[in-house]
């Protein structure tokens, strides 16, 4: 039997996700050598602090802080310190070593991805990076291999675990946004600053991520429209229950006709209605999920652990065992199809039905104004519904109106609720959201 070579990986991070990338490598080595046709050699672990407590109990001689030079000695490199640098600057220096890269690090990719994807073109190296959208859910593989034959219409993800967690909540307690947010923070789902959750600016990252790998084409967060949950109220959720759909920050990327025969991609990340039985309204707590639509494959829908060490570990692991067998059997690295050319489109040119609450005054003739209203800016009503409320101590009467239209621009709809707002019958806008998959 000839003897399998030996792969160096250094491992960069022993953090939630490091600590158990490097419990599996030396645990499951002896199963892992045969599947890749390396031994797969942990020869380092870059950390900040040499003391800290570990969550897994590993070798003390593999910890080090000097990361620049254990990058240079190294077949491959796990990158699980998260940020941008020194993160960046040493996944660089591992490229132009003749290093393979393996990064969960979603916020780097999304701020300077193309940059770093080139680099590892020119040095024939994979960056693979299957852990930073979704965490363990097998998702960036197929789109970019399974459905490389394929012609991808549209995606639509929950993918940031403490969203969907908090929405959840609040859709099936009732809850305000902020005691939901206190109950994702006390069950560890939230970060104490949960800004980059709640803001949607991590699904963000994500979607840019997706849109790229999805149209052929190199999105970066700057085209993505980008909007959270903070607004999102516990009465925009009971009035989203009885209409039979239920509120989930999505990240969608999608191609548009332009309507000249030229396509564009509308990347956005936004609360939104989706019917109660579309598939995605069935993921629950911080779980993750991402429906994709293509051509020929139909509809498929990806589902699992967003986030948590451990499943995030398997990510990592199946892009390093394929960076590995890459290794051994020779040949290019894998290049990252950008052949798509299609420009991403700004917000106003996305096009979905929307819901819309109203708060209107109780008089006779202001349904008729209103339908009137949305029929000269070409929005039309699908379903308008109108509750009556008495104020105990005033009695006086006001009526809640809920609107749901069929597909509009966006821009058309922003001009029609800047016209009604004007209307003397309208006490207030209370809300209004998309709807997707109506
Ligand atoms: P984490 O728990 O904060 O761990 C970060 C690790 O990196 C720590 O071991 C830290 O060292 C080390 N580190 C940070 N800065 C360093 C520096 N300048 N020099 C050397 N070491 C440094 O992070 P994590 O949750 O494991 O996440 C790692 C990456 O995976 C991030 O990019 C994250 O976005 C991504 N990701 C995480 C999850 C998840 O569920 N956690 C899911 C998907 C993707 P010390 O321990 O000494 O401080």
């Amino acid at each position: 039997m000839t003897e399998l070579r030996t792969l160096k990986v250094a491992l960069l991070g022993c953090g939630n996700v490091g600590a158990q990338v490097a419990r599996i490598l030396i645990d499951d080595a002896g199963t892992l050598a045969p599947r890749t046709g390396a031994r797969l050699e942990l020869v380092g672990i870059a950390v900040r602090n040499l003391d800290a407590e570990r969550e897994v109990d590993l070798p003390r001689d593999l910890f080090t802080t000097d990361a620049e030079t254990l990058v240079k000695d190294a077949d491959l490199v796990i990158e699980l310190m998260g940020g941008i640098e020194p993160a960046r600057s040493l996944i660089l220096s591992a490229i132009q070593n003749g290093a393979s890269v393996v990064t969960g690090n979603k916020a780097l990719l999304a701020a300077d991805g193309p940059a770093l994807y080139e680099e590892a073109d020119k040095a024939g190296v994979e960056l693979s990076y299957e852990a930073a959208v979704a965490g363990a859910i097998p998702i960036l593989r197929p789109i970019r291999d399974s459905l490389s034959g394929d012609r991808i219409t549209r995606v639509l993800g929950i993918v940031n675990g403490t969203t969907n967690f908090i929405l959840d909540q609040m859709d099936s307690t009732g809850a305000q946004f902020a005691d939901a947010l206190a109950e994702a923070q006390r069950l560890g789902y939230a970060e104490a600053d949960p800004t980059a959750d709640v803001e949607g600016h991590d699904a963000a990252a994500k979607a840019a991520i997706l849109a790229s790998l999805s149209f052929h084409t190199r999105f970066d967060l700057e085209h993505v429209y980008c909007e959270g949950i903070t607004r999102v109220s516990a009465a925009d959720m009971a009035a989203a229950k009885e209409a039979g759909f239920v509120i989930k920050l999505l990240a969608i990327a999608e191609k548009i006709g332009n309507g000249d025969g030229s396509e564009g991609v509308s990347v956005r990340v936004h609360p939104t209605l989706l019917p109660r039985e579309h598939p995605l309204a069935a993921v629950r707590g911080a779980f993750n999920a991402v429906f994709v639509e293509a051509e020929n494959a139909g509809e498929l829908m990806f589902y699992g652990q967003g986030a948590g060490g451990t499943p995030t570990a398997s990510a990592v692991l199946g892009d390093l065992v394929s960076a590995a067998r890459r290794i051994v059997l020779g040949g290019p690295g894998r290049i990252e199809s950008t052949t798509g050319h299609v420009p991403a489109l700004p917000i106003d040119a996305a096009t979905t039905s929307y819901y819309i609450g109203l708060d209107v005054a109780d008089q006779p003739g202001v349904l008729a104004k209103i339908a009137q209203l949305f029929a000269e800016h070409g929005v039309s009503i699908e379903i308008m519904r109108q509750t009556i409320h008495r104020d105990a101590d005033s009695n006086v009467e006001s009526a809640e109106l809920r609107i749901v239209t069929h597909r509009a621009s966006e821009a058309a709809l922003a001009a029609t609720v800047e016209a009604v707002k004007g209307l003397d019958v309208i006490n207030s806008v209370t809300s209004v959201l998309r709807v997707e998959g109506a």
